[in-house]
């Protein structure tokens, strides 16, 4: 079991003790707690450092621990404690990408109360959110005008914030709208995303695949 920390702390850096390593091609770095996002939810992992060693990916494991990805693990050992470094650049970029996609789901589902998300991928190039339901076909000929609503809530620089317990019931909340059951890292406010873009609306079996796009502020 990995606390995961980066649901409620942005931190950054600090320093973490090591409960397992585990070699191989892909060696495994287990820790007490992480402020490594772990990839899922659409959203892709965080990157960075533990103890100057290149972290790779950050995946869940089966029994609720955090397995860190390294490049080597030679010198790290169990019960002792490193400094870690989360990718900055990168964590802001999903984290932008990430809450897009909220905003997306929030206004889409309160312009057309009859659809609803069924599944997102938020990965930077290639961001998408799925809806089913009655207005799927109305969505495709509006989506000018979710576009423009969008890019009213983002100079609106609306908060995003969180309810619920942050390690059981943690959901995430833009503005007024909804909140949203999530585990994923966020932008501060609206204001942060930047130019929203649909980049795509596909019609596939009675599911609408919304692509979309945004370029930083
Ligand atoms: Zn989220």
């Amino acid at each position: 079991m990995t606390i995961k920390r980066y649901l409620d702390d942005r931190a950054l850096n600090g320093v973490v003790e090591v409960t397992a390593v585990i070699p191989g091609d892909r060696p495994i770095v287990r820790c007490n707690e992480t402020w490594f996002h772990a990839q899922g939810g659409g959203q892709k992992a965080d990157r960075g450092t533990l103890a100057a060693i290149p972290v790779l990916d950050v995946r869940h494991a089966p029994d609720g621990a955090v397995d860190h990805i390294v490049a080597v693990s030679d010198g790290l050992e169990v019960g002792g404690r490193y400094a870690f470094a989360v990718d900055e650049e990168w964590r802001v970029l999903n984290s932008k990408f990430h809450t897009a996609a909220h905003l997306l789901v929030s206004v889409c589902e309160s312009m057309f109360p009859s659809v609803s998300v069924i599944a997102g991928h938020q990965w930077p190039g290639e961001a998408r959110v799925d809806f089913v339901g009655e207005a799927v076909e109305e969505i495709i000929e509006r989506s000018d005008q979710l576009e423009q609503v969008i890019r009213d809530e983002i100079r609106r620089d609306l908060p995003v914030t969180f309810v619920g317990d942050p390690y059981v019931s943690r959901a995430c909340q833009i503005g007024g709208y909804a909140p949203i059951a999530c585990s994923g890292t966020h932008a501060l406010s609206t204001g942060e995303l930047g130019q929203f873009r649909i980049r795509s609306a596909k019609l596939k079996r009675g599911q609408l695949r919304l692509g979309y796009e945004i370029t930083a502020a």
